[in-house]
C-alpha cells in the first residue's frame, strides 16, 4: 500500500444558503496528516468537518487554500482521479450485487483483469474477516458486516487516502465498539493515510494518532489524544473530551514547569503550566480528579448519587453550580443524598485553562 502525506493549507469554503447569504463553514484552516497516521476531525454538528472530509475527496472545492497529497495541490483534480476512497455512514451498498461484485465494481471500472479482481477480492475479504461471504447478497448481512464489505470495497482499489464520514453511526453501541477495534487494526495492518469524521470523543480517543478538534469553521486544537485530554487549550476542548468541573482561581506564580494557584484558601502547586497565556484561569478537574472530604475549598450538599458498580458518581451543589465527583468503593456509608461534604483536588491531574 501507497504511504502518503496530506497537507491542508489555509482551506476555507464559503456556501450561499438558500437566501443568498454567505456562510464560511471553513474558516482558513491547516494542519498535516503525516503518512500512515490516523487522523480524526472531531467537533460539535456544523463545525465544518463533513465540509473539510468532502474538499480533500474532491466532492467540494475550497473558496480558498490548498489540498496536497505527497506535496502535489489536488484541488482542481476531479474525485475520480484524486487517489482517495470514502466509507459513508449509509454504507451505500448496491442492493443488486452479491458481496464480492459489489467489492470488486471499482475494480472493473478501472478495467482491472478479471483474474487480479478476484485475487484482489479475496484478499481483501481475509483483511475485513469476511471469507466465505462472497455469493451473500448485502441484505442478508447484518449492519457490522456491511460496513466491512464497505470498507473492503474502499480498500481494494489500494487509495493513497481512505476517507471515513462517522461510518459507525448506524451501528448499535456493542457493534460500534467492536468496529472501531476492527477499523484501527485493519488501518494499521495496511498502512494507509486515513481521516475520520466523528463528533464521538471515544471514537477519536480510541481511534487517532492525532485529533483535529474544530469549532465554527475552525481548528481549536490539534494534538494527539492525550495532549488534548491532558492538556486541553480551552474551556471548549476540556468539555468536548469529557466531563470536568471548572474552578475560578487567582493564579499565584508562574514556574517553569508547574503553576501556583489559590482557589479560596487553599493554595495547589499544580505540575503543569497553561498552554496558552490569558489574562484569566480556571483550574479544570475531571470527575476523578476531585475527592470527597472532611475539609477542602469547595463545600457543597449532596444531590444525588449514582451507583455505576465499580464506582460511583456523586453530584453536588455547590457555589459553583454542581460538581461531579467520582468516587471509588468502599464507599462512605455516611456519605448519603441531603448531606453536606468538602471537595479536595487532585493537583497532580488538574489543568489550568485559559478562561477564554
Ligand atoms: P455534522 O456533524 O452535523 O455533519 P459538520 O461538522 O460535518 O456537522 P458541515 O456539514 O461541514 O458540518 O457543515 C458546516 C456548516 O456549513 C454548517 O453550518 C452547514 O449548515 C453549512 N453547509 C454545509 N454544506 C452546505 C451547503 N451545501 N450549502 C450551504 N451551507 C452548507
Amino acid at each position: 500500500m501507497k504511504q502518503v502525506s496530506l497537507k491542508i493549507k489555509n482551506v476555507s469554503k464559503v456556501f450561499k444558503d438558500f437566501k443568498g447569504r454567505e456562510v464560511r463553514a471553513v474558516d482558513d484552516i491547516s494542519f498535516e496528516v503525516n503518512p500512515g497516521e490516523f487522523v480524526t476531525l472531531l467537533g460539535p454538528s456544523g463545525c465544518g468537518k463533513t465540509t473539510t472530509l468532502r474538499m480533500i475527496a474532491g466532492f467540494e472545492k475550497p473558496t480558498s487554500g490548498m489540498i496536497l497529497i505527497n506535496d502535489v495541490n489536488v484541488v482542481e483534480i476531479p474525485p475520480w482521479k484524486r487517489d482517495t476512497a470514502m466509507v459513508f455512514q449509509s454504507y451505500g451498498l448496491f442492493p443488486h450485487m452479491n458481496v464480492a461484485e459489489n467489492i470488486a465494481y471499482g475494480l472493473k471500472m478501472r478495467k482491472v483483469p478479471k483474474e487480479e479482481i478476484e485475487k484482489r477480492v479475496k484478499a481483501i475479504l481475509k483483511v475485513v474477516g469476511l471469507e466465505g461471504f462472497e455469493e451473500r447478497p448485502p441484505s442478508s448481512l447484518s449492519g457490522g458486516q456491511q460496513q466491512r464489505v464497505a470498507l473492503a470495497r474502499a480498500l481494494v482499489v489500494e487509495p493513497s487516502v481512505l476517507l471515513f464520514d462517522e461510518p459507525l453511526s448506524n451501528l448499535d453501541v456493542l457493534l460500534r465498539e467492536q468496529m472501531r477495534v476492527e477499523i484501527k487494526r485493519i488501518q494499521k495492518e495496511v498502512g494507509i493515510t486515513a481521516i475520520y469524521v466523528t463528533h464521538d470523543r471515544t471514537e477519536a480517543l480510541t481511534l487517532s494518532d492525532k485529533i483535529v478538534l474544530m469549532k465554527g469553521g475552525k481548528i481549536e486544537q490539534i494534538g494527539t489524544p492525550e495532549e488534548i485530554y491532558e492538556k486541553p487549550v480551552s474551556k471548549f476542548a476540556a468539555e468536548f473530551m469529557g466531563k470536568i468541573n471548572f474552578f475560578p482561581i487567582d493564579v499565584v506564580e508562574f514556574q517553569p514547569d508547574k503553576t501556583v494557584v489559590k482557589l479560596k484558601n487553599a493554595v495547589y502547586e499544580i505540575p503543569s503550566v497553561p498552554t496558552k497565556r490569558s489574562e484569566k484561569y480556571v483550574l479544570g478537574c475531571r470527575p476523578e480528579g476531585l475527592k470527597l472530604s472532611k475539609e477542602g475549598p469547595v463545600k457543597g450538599i449532596i444531590t444525588t448519587i449514582v451507583y455505576l458498580g465499580n464506582f460511583s458518581e456523586y453530584y453536588i451543589q455547590t457555589d459553583y453550580g454542581e460538581v461531579m465527583v467520582k468516587v471509588l468503593p468502599p464507599f462512605d456509608k455516611n456519605l448519603t443524598e441531603g448531606r453536606e461534604v468538602f471537595i479536595e483536588v487532585i493537583p497532580e491531574i488538574a489543568k489550568i485553562i485559559p478562561e477564554s
